[in-house]
Protein backbone atom coordinates (compact mmCIF):
# COMPACT_ATOMS: atom_id res chain seq x y z
CA UNK A 1 0.00 0.00 0.00
CA UNK A 2 1.72 3.33 -0.83
CA UNK A 3 1.06 6.82 0.27
CA UNK A 4 -1.89 7.38 -2.22
CA UNK A 5 -3.68 4.26 -1.06
CA UNK A 6 -3.47 5.41 2.08
CA UNK A 7 -4.94 8.69 1.72
CA UNK A 8 -8.00 7.24 0.32
CA UNK A 9 -8.59 4.69 2.74
CA UNK A 10 -8.15 7.75 5.52
CA UNK A 11 -11.13 9.35 3.23
CA UNK A 12 -13.10 5.91 2.75
CA UNK A 13 -13.06 6.12 7.10
CA UNK A 14 -14.32 8.85 6.91
CA UNK A 15 -11.48 11.46 7.69
CA UNK A 16 -10.17 14.97 6.05
CA UNK A 17 -7.23 14.70 4.18
CA UNK A 18 -5.78 17.64 5.83
CA UNK A 19 -2.12 19.43 5.08
CA UNK A 20 -0.95 17.77 8.62
CA UNK A 21 -2.37 14.39 8.07
CA UNK A 22 -0.92 14.21 4.37
CA UNK A 23 2.20 15.66 5.71
CA UNK A 24 2.35 12.60 7.86
CA UNK A 25 1.50 10.12 5.46
CA UNK A 26 3.99 11.08 2.92
CA UNK A 27 6.66 11.65 5.49
CA UNK A 28 6.39 7.64 6.44
CA UNK A 29 5.79 6.90 2.72
CA UNK A 30 8.90 8.02 1.50
CA UNK A 31 11.23 6.86 4.46
CA UNK A 32 10.48 3.35 3.87
CA UNK A 33 11.36 2.18 7.15
CA UNK A 34 9.96 2.89 10.75
CA UNK A 35 10.39 6.13 12.22
CA UNK A 36 10.56 7.67 15.77
CA UNK A 37 7.52 9.98 16.54
CA UNK A 38 10.16 13.22 16.48
CA UNK A 39 11.63 12.02 13.02
CA UNK A 40 7.71 12.15 11.88
CA UNK A 41 7.82 15.49 12.90
CA UNK A 42 10.80 16.68 11.59
CA UNK A 43 9.96 15.50 8.38
CA UNK A 44 6.23 16.08 8.13
CA UNK A 45 7.53 19.89 9.27
CA UNK A 46 9.70 20.14 5.87
CA UNK A 47 6.97 20.14 3.78
CA UNK A 48 4.72 21.96 6.46
CA UNK A 49 6.22 24.01 8.38
CA UNK A 50 4.76 25.21 11.90
CA UNK A 51 3.01 21.84 11.93
CA UNK A 52 2.35 21.17 15.70
CA UNK A 53 4.13 18.38 17.30
CA UNK A 54 0.62 17.19 19.01
CA UNK A 55 -1.16 17.31 15.73
CA UNK A 56 1.93 14.84 14.31
CA UNK A 57 1.64 12.53 17.60
CA UNK A 58 -2.11 12.74 17.60
CA UNK A 59 -1.86 11.41 13.36
CA UNK A 60 0.32 8.43 14.37
CA UNK A 61 -2.11 7.57 16.87
CA UNK A 62 -4.95 7.97 14.13
CA UNK A 63 -2.98 6.09 11.69
CA UNK A 64 -2.01 3.11 14.24
CA UNK A 65 -5.68 2.96 15.08
CA UNK A 66 -7.50 2.60 11.58
CA UNK A 67 -4.93 0.16 10.99
CA UNK A 68 -2.61 2.34 8.57
CA UNK A 69 0.37 2.82 10.19
CA UNK A 70 2.25 -0.02 12.14
CA UNK A 71 3.42 0.82 16.05
CA UNK A 72 6.71 -1.36 16.51
CA UNK A 73 8.54 -1.04 19.53
CA UNK A 74 12.22 -0.35 19.33
CA UNK A 75 15.30 0.80 21.30
CA UNK A 76 14.15 4.44 22.83
CA UNK A 77 10.32 4.03 21.91
CA UNK A 78 7.51 3.18 19.47
CA UNK A 79 8.43 3.91 16.04
CA UNK A 80 5.52 3.85 13.37
CA UNK A 81 5.87 2.65 9.34
CA UNK A 82 3.07 2.57 6.98
CA UNK A 83 1.54 -0.84 7.02
CA UNK A 84 2.36 -2.10 3.71
CA UNK A 85 1.55 -5.98 3.17
CA UNK A 86 3.55 -8.75 5.10
CA UNK A 87 5.78 -8.18 7.55
CA UNK A 88 8.61 -10.77 8.87
CA UNK A 89 11.67 -10.26 10.44
CA UNK A 90 13.93 -10.38 13.17
CA UNK A 91 14.62 -7.41 15.76
CA UNK A 92 17.29 -7.09 18.19
CA UNK A 93 16.08 -5.25 20.91
CA UNK A 94 19.59 -4.16 22.05
CA UNK A 95 21.05 -2.66 19.45
CA UNK A 96 17.74 -2.34 16.81
CA UNK A 97 19.45 -4.10 14.04
CA UNK A 98 17.08 -6.06 12.02
CA UNK A 99 17.08 -8.84 9.93
CA UNK A 100 14.54 -9.42 7.42
CA UNK A 101 13.10 -13.33 6.94
CA UNK A 102 12.29 -14.24 3.20
CA UNK A 103 9.95 -17.18 4.43
CA UNK A 104 6.39 -16.87 5.53
CA UNK A 105 5.54 -19.81 7.93
CA UNK A 106 1.82 -18.43 8.31
CA UNK A 107 0.08 -18.96 5.08
CA UNK A 108 -2.26 -21.24 5.50
CA UNK A 109 -2.78 -19.70 8.90
CA UNK A 110 -4.02 -16.99 7.23
CA UNK A 111 -6.57 -18.55 5.04
CA UNK A 112 -7.98 -20.91 7.83
CA UNK A 113 -7.83 -17.80 10.36
CA UNK A 114 -10.09 -15.65 7.50
CA UNK A 115 -12.88 -18.63 7.32
CA UNK A 116 -12.70 -18.94 11.33
CA UNK A 117 -13.40 -15.26 11.98
CA UNK A 118 -15.12 -14.46 8.70
CA UNK A 119 -12.56 -11.61 8.81
CA UNK A 120 -11.05 -9.90 5.53
CA UNK A 121 -7.45 -10.32 6.50
CA UNK A 122 -5.43 -7.47 4.48
CA UNK A 123 -2.02 -8.59 6.10
CA UNK A 124 0.24 -9.73 8.82
CA UNK A 125 3.42 -9.17 11.16
CA UNK A 126 5.56 -11.76 12.56
CA UNK A 127 8.49 -10.74 14.41
CA UNK A 128 10.73 -12.86 16.22
CA UNK A 129 12.52 -10.49 19.18
CA UNK A 130 15.97 -10.99 21.39
CA UNK A 131 19.80 -10.54 21.52
CA UNK A 132 22.26 -10.49 18.13
CA UNK A 133 24.91 -12.13 17.95
CA UNK A 134 26.64 -8.90 18.66
CA UNK A 135 24.64 -7.76 21.65
CA UNK A 136 24.92 -11.12 22.99
CA UNK A 137 28.99 -11.17 22.81
CA UNK A 138 29.11 -7.28 24.10
CA UNK A 139 26.95 -8.94 27.46
CA UNK A 140 28.85 -11.64 27.68
CA UNK A 141 32.02 -9.54 28.17
CA UNK A 142 30.21 -7.69 31.05
CA UNK A 143 29.75 -10.37 33.60
ZN1 LIG B 1 22.00 -6.23 18.84
ZN1 LIG C 1 4.04 -14.16 6.38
Amino acid sequence: MDARQLEEKLRAAGYRLTPARRAVIQALGEAGRELAPREVLAAARARCPGLGRATVYRTLRLLAQLGLALPLPAPGGIRYRLLAGDLHRLVCRGCGAQLPLDLCPARGLTARLAERSGYLIAGHVLEFYGLCPDCQRRLSCVE
